[in-house]
């Protein structure tokens, strides 16, 4: 069998499916990517990440290893660290499950970037002025961030949870949001819904009301 590249070997090796249509997984994420079909845009980081989730997820359900979002995402963060992730592989090998192939089947961003490009002719094109396909490596670069202190915290939570510290820590969901505020008010918005929506404070941090309404103080 002929595979485009890694991307599409995994998807048909595993038979990776998004929903109850069972779309194809990597046009799902290229979907998202684009930010087609009321897909708000994603950056490529949280996309091979997703990708990697639903790898994990596939290959549990098909052991009948507990598969909840949380234990793949505390068992992804662990395996995609690779150092400290001895106890989690014998826990997968006991499942039947070879965690360091897996490891080797994690897809990185450059990867589905050049799945999406090359192999599935997708591109986010620059010419259209404010729309949908503008790069957004400001958006990834957040990403990445909220990304790394995910991973500190999730350290962290295990550390303290093994301590005995603060009980069950490791299972706690862990939001990274991203909120900015309007200096003048209290409007607050979360960073991906300002970039979606074009503005932060619509009242005093938008370029729409310039001269439209001559303030009269002073
Ligand atoms: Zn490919
Ligand atoms: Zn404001």
């Amino acid at each position: 069998m002929d595979h485009c590249c890694k991307v599409g070997r995994l998807s048909g090796e595993y038979a990776l499916k998004h929903g109850v249509e069972g779309r194809r997984f990597d046009r799902y994420l290229a979907d998202r990517w684009l930010g087609r079909r009321d897909y708000t845009a994603t950056g490529l980081r949280p996309l091979s990440k997703a990708l990697n989730h639903k790898l994990l997820k596939t290959v549990y359900n098909e052991h009948g290893r507990n598969a909840l979002e949380t234990r793949v995402e505390s068992d992804y963060e662990v395996l995609a660290d690779g150092d400290e992730s001895s106890a989690l592989l014998d826990d997968l090998d006991s499942d039947g499950i070879d965690g360091r192939k897996l490891q080797r089947e994690f897809v990185s961003s450059t990867t589905l970037y050049r799945h999406f490009t090359d192999c599935l002719g997708e591109s986010k094109s620059n010419e259209s002025g404010t729309g949908d396909g503008e790069s957004d490596w400001e958006s990834d670069k957040v990403d990445h961030a909220r990304e790394v202190l995910r991973r500190n915290v999730s350290q962290s939570l295990r550390s303290l949870a093994n301590k005995g510290r603060l009980p069950e820590a490791d299972t706690a969901q862990i939001k990274t949001e991203v909120i900015l505020g309007c200096p003048e008010c209290a409007t607050q918005v979360s960073f991906r819904r300002a970039v979606d929506r074009g503005y932060i404070c619509a009242e005093h941090m938008s370029t729409a009301d310039a001269g439209t309404e001559p303030k009269t103080t002073d």
